[in-house]
């Protein structure tokens, strides 16, 4: 067996473990005993190893789908209740000398206008943003050190937190951005980011080499070990995701819960988030030329799977899901979900949603507020909360709340305090006369005494116009 350990990320998820984990996965998909062993070991709620979730995956017993179907929801309701946390990308630049064959910014697409935001641009961006209700953003941006090296970056973010509009500044900035030197991870910590995210997009090295074929991102090695170097730079909270449709999804989600167990024994913490990206159209971007696209269905398994797996882990959906897979999705496991979102640089200022630099098509279209009622409506509670970060609670402390059960004492409080924010502040009539009736009543089920009177306090004082209260 790997020690994941002693080994260097690429070296730990290596194609001989995954195909070995593949193989084995398929012998056992219906050994039943075996099955059923490790789903009595899922419901301890202490995660499963690559090869134990690998075999659920490839089992496809309708009653034991059920079963994982019911558990993944009981696991994401222990560790993160009935509460979805929002958020907003904010596209900043689509320069990029990548050569991604699945990325409308890749270098030699001349059909897109390439637009990078400047300091003003990203203060009105940033303003549309807020005036939707957003306290919580990813920043994205191709690579292209000329154009948009980390001092750009840096200086975005800066200028992100220093907006002061109406209601208050946003409160956490997360950064989706190619893979860095330590150095730079460490100047992005300075500058007070929530989670560095990176999408692996592929764990299969020799696709990857072909599916990024020019420029940094094509060295597997480098990319792959980006994680490392971001918590070695200081950063503790980094979210993973694989892009699925350019590779098998069973070496995918194989690959990817082996690097979760490389962070982990590495660095004492796993991934804080999972993205689940799928492939979809863009400009210059045919999806259907890579033949590794997965049904809704399996889609939702592997979601399932993923919460199952690693109980304590994140997991966020953008609007490249329609509204009917979000609903699905947000009851299998998913804690965080984009609203709103326009994939395009410059696209929040502009009165309609621009569709010329793109990103890829967004398939949820609503408004932030109509999601936000949706949520409401189906029973969730969604939340614009900021406060772990901002209480320096990232890393394994954040870990060590979640595995405590106190969450229920501490992020159910603040889900609702700052949903109350959203609705004095943003909501329709409409959402506000739910959002009001909700917050009553999941007031009362926060357990501890104490903090439920001090939760009605400040709900209290937000509705008498103060702000940004929090456990
Ligand atoms: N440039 C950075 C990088 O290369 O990691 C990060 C930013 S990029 C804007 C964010 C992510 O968008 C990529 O990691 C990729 O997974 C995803 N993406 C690219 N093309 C896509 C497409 N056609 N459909 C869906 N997602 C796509």
């Amino acid at each position: 067996m790997y020690d994941p350990k002693s080994l260097k990320a690429e070296e730990f998820i290596c194609h001989e473990e995954i195909e070995d984990t593949l193989k084995y996965a398929d012998e056992n998909k219906d050994n039943l005993p075996l099955i059923r062993e490790i789903l009595d070991k899922a419901r301890l709620c202490k995660g499963l190893s690559h090869r134990e979730a690998s075999v659920l995956l490839a089992c496809e017993d309708p009653e034991i789908l059920d079963e994982i179907y019911k558990l993944a929801n009981e696991i994401k309701h222990k560790f993160y209740g009935n509460r979805i946390v929002m958020f907003a990308p904010l596209y900043l630049s689509n320069y990029c000398v990548n050569g991604c064959t699945y990325c409308p910014y890749h270098r030699q697409n001349h059909h897109i206008p390439r637009r990078k935001l400047t300091q003003e641009e990203v203060a009105k961006e940033v303003i549309a943003l807020q005036d939707m209700g957003h306290k919580r953003l990813a920043i994205e941006a191709g690579e292209d050190p000329v154009n948009n090296p980390i001092e750009y970056i840096l200086d975005c973010i800066k200028t992100i937190y220093s907006i002061q509009h109406k209601n208050g500044a946003i409160r956490r900035v997360n950064v989706n951005i190619a893979a860095t030197t330590v150095e730079n991870y460490r100047k992005l910590k300075e500058a007070g980011i929530g989670t560095y995210i990176l999408f692996q997009e592929t764990y299969h090295k020799e696709s990857y080499e072909k599916l990024h074929p020019t420029g940094p991102k094509h060295n597997y090695a480098y990319h792959t070990e980006a994680m490392d170097r971001a918590m070695e730079g200081g950063i503790d909270d980094v979210g993973l995701g694989v892009l699925y449709g350019l590779e098998m999804y069973r070496y995918e989600f194989c690959g990817q819960l082996m690097h979760a167990e490389h962070l982990e024994a590495v660095h004492g913490v796993g991934p804080h988030t999972i993205s689940v990206p799928r492939l979809k159209k863009a400009d210059d971007i045919d999806p259907t030329k890579f033949d590794n696209g997965i049904s809704d269905e399996t889609f939702a398994k592997i979601c399932a799977l993923i919460r199952i797996a690693v109980p304590y882990t994140g997991m966020i959906i953008s609007t490249r899901e329609s509204q009917k897979v979000r609903a699905q999705v947000i009851n299998l496991g998913v804690s965080q979900i984009s609203g709103a979102s326009r994939t395009s640089v410059g696209g929040y200022a502009e009165e309609e949603r621009p569709t010329d630099t793109e990103q890829f098509d967004v398939s949820d279209q609503r408004s932030l507020d109509e999601v936000v009622r949706w949520l409401m409506e189906t029973d969730h509670i969604p939340s614009f909360c900021t406060a772990c970060y901002r209480e320096g609670r990232t890393g394994d402390r954040f870990m060590s709340l979640c595995k405590s059960g106190q969450i229920q004492n501490c992020c159910h409080p603040n889900a609702l305090i700052t949903l109350k924010e959203f609705l004095e502040d943003y909501a329709s009539p409409e959402t506000k006369a739910i959002g009001e009736k909700m917050i009553a009543q999941e007031l009362e089920n926060i357990p501890n005494e104490k903090t439920r009177s001090i939760a009605k306090g400040y709900v209290e004082k937000v509705a008498h116009g103060e702000r940004d209260f929090r456990f």
